[in-house]
């Protein structure tokens, strides 16, 4: 089955009792019983409910995995991979990544004797000087958040696989539309379901998708104990967002190449960031692992500087000042004061995130909309 048709059937089928063709939403905490154990594989819906488990195929489905988990938040999945550690392993990070994911790293898990090494990854290599005997996990965020770096998740396995340690992909930004890591040699990837995946900014939610039985296992009991799952009515919402996902990245990527260009020749923009220009460091990169650039497009200003960043996106209309990317409406961010923010600026400004660095997540409205507005705000 090819992706555009996975998105609509991948792991579906009509519902047990009436056929159902959409999965019923079991707003359900627990199941009858006949006698003790005597049940038709749902005892409690910690563990199990109809509806998650739906999704769960279809995460699984359209990632090319085997088993797919769902979760609270995109945190919440995170939380269950480090989970699978133990006191004193190593993990090796991007340095260019999601503030909460940087967040749940050093003042969480740091604190559980977990030791975190944050490295700039466009060349892989450098990942290989950072392994120990300890090293445990690999991650990577690619496109990272919000400087649009690019990782190969190919080159990043093979150095996991010589070294025996597991590799996770956070594939929020790229959506199994663009890139498939379970293809390219992961063994774990990660999605805030929050953002393309849910796609219409009214959920919250996580997932993760493997290709192992074992690892899968662990991750189920991991969900089942700590039990970070999401509810069934968020359930039936992600697996509809599922379904559109190729359309609506279709156009994303459209409207983000526009206004990438746009952004490009305005003589009060600085730098644009975003892979599928040809001077991009790691276009090349982009080009073999993904299909298409996506809809996420960062920028400076001529004019560097916090206020000066802060005026251009309270000038914006079309655009709305808001956290979060990946929903049908455009969004803009200042990642210094919303998103980032929990990174020192010592650290946040080595990567990249410059205070006047703004960060769109366009969405799939008329484009001549989106560009007109963006030019009355640069003004
Ligand atoms: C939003 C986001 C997360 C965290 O997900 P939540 O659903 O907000 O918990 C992790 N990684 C990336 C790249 C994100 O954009």
């Amino acid at each position: 089955m090819k992706f555009n048709t996975k998105t609509i059937h991948g792991g579906q089928k009509p519902d047990k009792a009436y056929n159902a063709v959409m999965p019923p939403i079991y707003q359900t905490s627990t199941y009858a019983q006949s006698t003790p154990g005597g049940h038709k594989g749902y005892e409690y819906s910690r563990t199990h409910n109809p509806t998650r488990n739906a999704l769960e195929n279809a995460f699984a489905s359209i990632e090319n995995g085997t088993h797919g988990l769902a979760f609270g938040s995109g945190l919440a999945a995170i939380d269950a991979i480090l989970k699978l550690l133990e006191h004193g392993d190593e993990v090796i990070s991007t340095n260019d990544l999601y503030g909460g994911t940087y967040r749940l790293f050093t003042k969480i898990f740091e604190g559980f004797g977990i030791k975190f090494h944050f490295i700039g990854m466009e060349n892989a290599h450098a990942i290989e000087n950072h392994i120990t005997e300890k090293t445990k996990l690999i991650w990577i965020e690619t496109p990272t958040n919000p400087m649009m770096n690019i990782i190969d998740i190919k080159a990043a396995s093979v150095i996991a696989k010589k070294h025996n340690i597991m590799l996770a992909v956070d594939n929020t930004f790229a959506t199994p539309y663009l890139q498939q890591p379970l293809d390219l040699g992961a063994d774990i990837v990660m999605h805030s379901a929050t953002k393309y995946i849910g796609g219409h900014s009214d959920l919250v939610m996580g997932a993760l998708i493997v290709k192992d039985k074992k690892l899968a296992e662990k991750l189920y009991f991991i969900q089942n104990a700590s039990g970070a799952i999401c509810g069934p009515q968020d359930s039936f919402l992600a697996l509809r967002g599922i379904k559109t996902l190729h359309v609506r990245m279709q156009r994303h990527c459209e409207n983000g190449k526009a206004i990438a260009h746009f952004l490009k020749t305005h003589p009060n923009v600085d730098k644009v960031y975003w892979p599928g220009f040809k001077d991009h460091p790691n276009h090349q990169t982009a080009k073999e692992q993904m299909n298409d650039f996506g809809g996420m497009v960062s920028f400076t200003t001529k004019e560097d500087s916090y206020e000066g960043a802060v005026k251009v996106v309270e000038k914006l209309k079309v655009f709305t000042l808001a956290e979060s990317l990946g929903g049908i409406e455009s969004l803009a961010g200042h990642p210094a004061s919303m998103t980032h923010a929990s990174i020192p600026k010592a650290a946040r400004e080595k990567t990249g995130v410059k205070d006047s660095l703004i960060r769109l997540s366009v969405g799939i409205e008329d484009i001549d909309d989106l560009i007109a507005d963006i030019k009355q705000a640069l003004a």
